[in-house]
């Protein structure tokens, strides 16, 4: 009991601990307001989780951390894949760290007219699923063969995915 207590008090006093100091960095600065006031960070410790907000610099503090290897989630979700990230460098002291999120989703916000270019002479749709069922016949025919009408954009569906793509820039948004 005694050699027990004894290994509990070391452990304790060689724990190291740690804080986060971490930055938001937007992909959209027009999500500046809408973070301030919505976004939780989440600190996961194994069966422990903080969370606190982020100031008006999209700054966020965790004091004392002594999980060598904690997650970090944010929420609402990172666009267009959510993101977890594994703290696995954390290091006794401070920890600076720049997280770049985006809360909404990047696609679908100019319509079809490309951020690149600011043109949509060279946009075209993008097509999910089996293209090949989708077809029919009696199409209007194509006026210019030798471009495509759309681009395949895969089978895979999520609720966050770009409608149109520039061939110009070969941008999909
Ligand atoms: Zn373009």
């Amino acid at each position: 009991m005694k050699t027990l207590l004894l290994a509990l008090l070391f452990n304790i006093a060689c724990f190291a601990q740690s804080n986060i100091n971490g930055t938001l960095v937007l992909n959209d600065p027009a999500d500046h307001d809408f973070v301030v006031a919505n976004a939780w960070v989440i600190l996961q410790q194994d069966s422990r989780i903080d969370s606190t907000r982020v100031d008006n610099n999209l700054h966020f503090v965790f004091k004392n951390v002594t999980h060598k290897k904690p997650k970090l989630k944010i929420t609402p979700r990172h666009y267009p894949v959510d993101t977890s990230y594994d703290l696995n460098k954390l290091k006794e002291g401070e920890n600076e760290m720049a997280i770049n999120y985006s809360p909404t989703c990047p696609f679908g916000k100019t319509g079809k007219v490309c951020p690149v270019c600011h043109k949509s002479d060279d946009v075209i749709p993008i097509r999910y699923g089996l293209i090949a069922s989708l077809e029919k016949k009696g199409d209007e025919p194509d006026k210019t063969p030798a471009k495509r009408t759309y681009k395949p954009g895969g089978c895979v569906v999520s609720d966050c995915q770009p409608e149109w793509h520039c061939e110009h820039d070969d941008r999909d948004f």
